[in-house]
């Protein structure tokens, strides 16, 4: 038998099983190891049967002094079984498990395992786990730390620990993979001690070293996959470098002439995507700034430049309505300098004969026919909507033999301690100051008795002349809408619009034409909405200055760094604004989660937040780049995650191509295609 083998060559693994346990993402031999407890039971104790009271969770060891089969007047199969040791006696029943007078004799002695109860007005152990002691074998279900595993329909953890035990008895090959260097530097178990050790620990002691082991084991994987794609991304090369300096009079004016000053972040990350540009490897970074820290003013820059070099820019927006935002911002800042800007969306399609320098558009660019000529920059707004391979195939668009340069913007901030490991492929920048001058967005969290009179307030601003977004409840964890969620939003319009007789109500939701959803934006925009009802995932990033009230419905539904992010679209102004978070939840644990809200956090400190309240399941990038794939690694255990980077870097450096560890090598092809990129 080989590690890679499905599981159907491991001995009383047949079909049924397999299908089974391919329920549980079990499909090789490898995989079966590799399927952890999550916890253990602890039975290194075993108890003497006359100190049994009801109520405990006990092991003990004895022998089976009587042994038979009824039928309950219930008409239940029952097994019963009286076992004694040399300090009493003790019933145990089972029920429907015929086979088990098979092996359970009178005279065999056994382990039992198990909750003890009153059965009958008597203390019995009621459907324990059993099995027959062998003299020389170590009990593996009644005694010690016993692994309790992930389930499935008929699959026990009694059956895993039995196939388990046995694969590791067996004379199956565990080969170590990691290089002796990373064992003896981090102190790690080797790979077939790990395994006895998690699955059947000696202490618990030896269980968290062998759990140490597979979370650095899986951490080292990514980080070599990441180092892997970096390398791979760094072969290649672009045709049109663009040197900043041959343009950098042009580009000082450009920048001095921008309707105000960029903030220190904002130059940084300037100058090191303009660096990027000037270089024969194209670029491939990642401009991740709060709402609101002016990252299309950053990638204006390096736009104007690509023009100026002669090269044309893509630049994709999620939706069609950002993309109509940023073709009138970037028309602004450009248009003066002779860019001519194309957009292309689902509704609008530029004059085929135009010769267009910047080209906006959101996924409808992909279907172009003709692929686009040199293009030396393309430029990705809000990453996380789209997927890898979306990017891929622009990538390829732009012919093929030249690779543009390409700068992803984001909102999403990822807590620190994780991006250099999410983005571990990429070159980051970071906006993480905003521009001068905005006022703290003042945000209430608020109880739904207090709703009503929350909507009264809000009324009274709106009929004054402000205007408010209302974003509906979160119903699925989705960036698709789904009917729920439209017929959600549309109740929620309806309430609003009963509610305020004198204020024009708008809807905004995903199922809605665009030419619709461009309309209702513009009238909000230009201040004939008052109110505008929005599902969550319609609209991210959207600028409307005289927007000052932010309501999130059924806010414990969302995590604190989105919750950020929704409210960055308001406060763009002069004017005091507002964000309140309404919540259907009276608990104080729901409302205490919230409240780190009302403080002056920045969104990178939500995320840090949210990562230690929700869990890294809940962080955009994560899931993203497949780490919530993981199964061992704590994604908060932040010494963890350095010493993984450092493991995989002294690594590759080493030997970047892995020749010198081929198992390894591997091991990481095995690990890169699990690791599914939702897009
Ligand atoms: P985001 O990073 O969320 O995409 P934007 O680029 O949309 O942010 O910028 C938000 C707003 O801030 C815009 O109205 C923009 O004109 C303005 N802005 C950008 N940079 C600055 C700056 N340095 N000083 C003042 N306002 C700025
Ligand atoms: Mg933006």
């Amino acid at each position: 038998m080989n590690w890679t083998d499905p599981v159907e060559k491991i001995p009383y693994v047949g079909g049924v099983y397999a299908k089974r346990l391919g329920k549980l993402g079990v499909q090789s031999v490898r995989d079966l190891l590799y399927h952890f407890p999550f916890r253990y039971q602890d039975y290194t104790q075993t108890t003497k049967i006359r100190l049994l009271t009801a109520g405990a969770d006990a092991a003990v060891r004895g022998k089976i002094i009587k042994i038979g089969s009824i039928r309950t007047k219930g008409g239940k199969f029952m097994t019963k079984a009286a076992v004694a040791d040399e300090s009493g006696a003790i019933e145990a029943v089972w029920f429907y498990q015929p086979y088990l007078t098979r092996t359970l004799k009178e005279g065999v002695g056994v382990g039992l395992a198990g909750k003890v109860e009153n059965f009958g007005g008597k203390t019995s152990f009621v459907s324990p786990e059993v099995e027959v002691l062998k003299s020389g074998a170590v009990p593996s279900h009644t005694a010690g730390l016993v692994p309790i595993y992930p389930e499935t329909a008929n699959l026990s953890s009694k059956w895993l620990r039995t196939r388990i035990k046995g694969l590791l008895k067996s004379d199956l090959a565990l080969d170590e993979f990691l290089p002796p260097a990373v064992i003896k530097r981090y102190d790690l178990p080797s790979l077939p001690e790990a395994l006895k050790e998690i699955h059947f620990p000696q202490s618990a002691a030896a269980a968290r070293q062998a759990r140490y082991r597979f979370a650095l084991e899986e951490l080292l994987l990514f980080n070599l996959r990441s180092n892997t794609q970096r390398a791979a991304w760094e072969k290649r090369r672009t045709a049109y470098p663009l040197n900043p300096g041959d343009h950098q009079r042009e580009i000082d004016v450009f920048i001095k002439n921008l309707p105000f000053r960029l903030t220190e972040a904002q130059k940084r990350a300037t100058e090191e995507i303009l660096a990027d540009l000037g270089k024969n490897t194209p670029m491939n970074r990642l401009l991740q700034g709060d709402v609101g820290s002016g990252k299309t003013a950053v990638a204006a820059i390096a736009a104007y430049l690509s023009y100026l070099g002669g090269t044309r820019t893509i630049f994709m927006a999620p939706t069609e309505i950002l993309a109509d935002q940023h073709f009138q911002t970037l028309g602004m800042l450009l248009t003066p300098y002779g860019v001519k800007i194309a957009i292309q969306t689902g509704s609008k399609k530029p004059e085929p004969t135009d010769e267009f320098n910047l080209w906006i558009g959101t996924h409808a660019l992909f279907y172009r026919s003709q692929s686009f000529e040199k293009v030396g920059l393309v430029i990705i707004d809000e990453q996380h909507r789209f997927g890898v391979e979306q990017r891929t195939e622009l990538l390829q668009k732009s012919k093929s033999e030249v690779t543009p340069h390409l700068l992803t913007l984001t909102a999403t901030p990822i807590p620190r301690t994780l991006a250099l490991t999410v983005y571990g492929d990429l070159d980051l920048s970071v906006l993480d100051e905003l521009p001068p001058g905005r006022k703290r967005i003042k945000t209430f969290v608020v109880p739904s008795r207090k709703r009503d009179a929350g909507y009264q307030w809000i009324r009274q601003k709106v009929e004054l002349g402000e205007q408010a977004f209302v974003i509906c409840p979160l119903i699925e964890e989705s960036e698709v809408e789904s009917m729920r969620q439209v017929k959600a939003a549309t109740a929620q319009f309806e309430a609003i619009s009963r509610l305020m007789p004198n204020v024009k109500v708008g809807l905004l939701h995903g199922k809605m034409k665009a030419q619709e959803k461009t309309g209702i934006m513009d009238s909000f925009k230009r201040g004939e909405i008052g109110v505008l009802v929005s599902t969550p995932v319609v609209e991210v990033g959207i600028d409307v200055p005289n927007a000052t009230i932010m309501v999130i419905e059924a806010a414990e539904r969302f995590g604190l760094a989105s919750l950020h992010q929704l409210r960055g679209r308001v406060g763009r102004g002069s004017k005091d604004s507002y964000c309140f978070l309404f919540t259907n939840e009276e608990s104080s644990a729901a409302l205490e989660r919230l409240k780190p809200l009302e403080g002056g956090r920045n969104g990178f400190e939500l995320a840090e937040l949210d990562l230690k309240l929700r869990g890294p399941g809940e962080i955009y990038g994560v899931r993203q780049h497949g780490l919530t794939e993981l199964k061992v690694a704590d994604l908060t255990d932040a010494h963890l995650l350095k010493t993984a980077r450092e493991a995989a870097q002294d690594v590759f450096q080493e030997n970047p191509r892995l020749d010198r560890y081929p198992s390894l090598k591997e091991e990481l092809k095995r690990f890169s295609s699990a690791l599914v990129e939702p897009n």
